[in-house]
Parts: C-alpha cells; structure tokens; sequence
C-alpha cells in the first residue's frame, strides 16, 4: 500500500466513529470521485457481489434482511451468461439464489420473469460469450430487472469505473485490493442510489444481516478512500511506462541466455497492464517451467509468478516496489542459470 494509505489507516485506528456514518460519509466521498450517483465500501470485491445481489433480493425490507439466504417468497433468480460461470459466482450464491444460465438474448427473454432478482455479468469473460457487454445491460433494462458487473480487474483504464455505470448498469463491482493498492480486504460497489441503500441496510455493521460476517473496519473504509485518492492523482502514462519500465529491467537480466525469448504483452481485458512473458527452449536449457517456478518459490526472496505456460512464464510487476523488479531479474537470471 502507498503511503497515503498507510497514513490513512494509522490515522483511522486511532479514532472512535460511528460506523453506519462513516460508511455513508466515506461512500459519498468515493461516489463524488468516480462520478456516480452512490458507492459503499465492501470487504473486497467478492464481498461486494454478496451486497450487492442482497440489495437486489431484500431491498430495504427489515423482515427479507433477517431471514436471508433462505430467499422463499423473494425474488431469488439470478440470470447469468453460462460462460460467465466462475468461481466468485459463489459469493452470489451465497445471498441465497439460484444461477439462471443463458446463452442468448432469446434466452434471456424466455427466463426473465417475476422471479428474477438480478441480471449478473463477469466483465472478464464478456468476449466468451454470445452477449456483449452493453446488449445485456439493454436486456435487464428491457425486462425492468436490475443488472450488475463485475469489473473487479478491470482497472485501468480509470474510465471504466463509471462506463459500465453509463452503460447501463445499475451496479458495478471493483476491487480495492488490485492496481489501487488499497486494503487487500477492501471493494467497491457503485451505482444506483436505492440499490446502494438497501446494500447498506444488509451490509456490517448490521447485526442481523447476511453482511455481517463481512465486516469492514473503520481502518479499511478508510484507506480505500486514501488509496483511490492517491490512484487518481497518479499520471495513468507514467505509471504505464514504469510498469513497462520494469518488464524491460527483468528481461534484460536473462537476455544473455541463449535461446531465452521475453515479449511485454497486456491482458485483453483484466488486470490490463504490462506483464512480460519468458520463454525458453526447455530441452536446450534442460529446465521445465515447473522447475524454474519451484526454484523461484525456495529461493531467497521466494517469487511467485502470475502463470506458467508450457514453455515459460508470465511475471507481473504492477505490485512491485522501487528496486524489486532488478531482484526478480536476478533471481530469475539464478534460476535460468542452474
Ligand atoms: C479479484 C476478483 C474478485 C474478488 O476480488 P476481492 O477484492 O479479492 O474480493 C471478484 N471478481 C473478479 C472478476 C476478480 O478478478
């Protein structure tokens, strides 16, 4: 975490507050910076789709908070394109609804009905699917249900944070953990007032409501506000040369080794920034990618690395402070040597 942010979180440890108000406070704040109507701090994104389809199952009524996940009588179908499934739908799941796969609008028109609480989009695995983006927020607008994205990763660029928003979208969902840099334990759910509303009314520091066991301290509220602060000052073009800035620092510590290929290359649509991918000749160099992850793991600093390929790796370096990217380098030229 920047500074700010640890500044922030220091300040917040050492103050009493009363946390429905700084909820609402800090919400204002982060909804005033990002350009939308409302915004609630969540413990991480996951934790935001849990509120986020409790909103859209319960609303604001105090008699549907208490008795969630047992839905019975509610609204409690949520409509998802099939290849959107993924393993962050359980914490949708977890209010209590069932997962409606579609393929097409056509099936989208055929399931939608009273029963269903909320239309639900994986950003990430948009291009998967038959339905883009924008013709499924036009489909819940048609059928008068309310619709939310899943956009945790999808930070930069910056202007996605509003655009799902303008879209269409009643509620969007982003991490505080990711390229922001805040609270790892800390998210974001945006959007329509009501909706952020009624999320709140089932969120902590609720007693009796599914949120609960989600708490965010005053601490994480806090710091996410400080962390989003301090990722809107940054100039996105400088941080853009520096992430590259250190993919060239690492592939320049192995580019001795013969037969060693590295390419910058970024995501499609997640976590859209410079990754530098390292490949090699494995019989020539006699070390399986598998190998060289082990070796970067028992090593002293222990590496992890964002995949491996069949033949190499792919390393991030978006999280790395000043000076880490030459130990990855050196680290990495070590393991390569061996
Ligand atoms: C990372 C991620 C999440 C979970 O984010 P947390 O902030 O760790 O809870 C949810 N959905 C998607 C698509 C993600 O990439």
């Amino acid at each position: 975490m920047p500074a700010p942010v640890r500044e922030a979180i220091e300040s917040a440890s050492k103050h009493y507050v009363n946390l429905n108000e700084l909820h609402a406070a800090v919400g204002k704040k982060i909804a005033a910076l990002l350009g939308c109507e409302a915004a609630l701090v969540t413990a991480g994104a996951a934790s935001a789709l849990t509120m986020g389809t409790a909103a859209c199952v319960a609303g604001k009524d105090p008699e549907k908070i208490k008795r969630l996940p047992d839905t019975t009588g509610m609204k409690n179908e949520v409509i998802i394109p099939k290849e959107h499934r993924n393993g962050y739908d359980h914490a949708v799941r977890n209010v209590g609804v069932r997962l409606i796969e579609v393929e097409t609008a056509a099936d989208v028109d055929r399931v939608a009905g009273e029963r269903t609480a909320m239309m639900l989009y994986f950003n990430h695995h948009g291009p998967e699917g038959k339905i883009p983006v924008e013709e499924f927020a036009a489909l819940a607008k048609k059928h008068g249900v309310p619709s939310l994205v899943d956009a945790a990763a999808d930070i930069p660029p910056i202007e996605n944070y509003s655009r799902f928003l303008k879209m269409g979208y009643d509620l969007a969902v982003f991490s505080g953990g990711k390229v922001l840099r805040g609270p790892q334990c800390s998210g974001m759910l945006l959007g329509r007032r009501d909706l952020i509303a009624a999320a709140a009314a089932n969120n902590n520091p609720q007693t009796d409501a599914i949120g609960r066991t989600n708490k965010v301290g005053k601490e994480e509220i806090v710091g996410l506000w400080a962390a989003l602060e301090h990722f809107l000052r940054q100039d996105p073009a400088a941080l853009w040369k520096e992430w590259e800035g250190r993919c060239a620092t690492i592939a320049a510590s192995v580019s001795k080794f013969p037969g060693v290929k590295t390419e910058v290359f970024v995501p499609l649509i997640n976590n859209a920034v410079p990754h530098l991918k390292v490949t090699w000749d494995g019989k020539a160099l006699g070390l399986r990618p598998d190998e060289a992850v082990k070796g970067l793991r028992d090593g002293e600093p222990r590496i992890e690395i964002r995949a491996t390929l069949p033949d190499g790796l792919e390393i991030g370096v978006w999280m790395l402070e000043a000076g880490e990217a030459e130990v990855v380098g050196r680290r990495l030229a070590e393991v390569l040597r061996k």
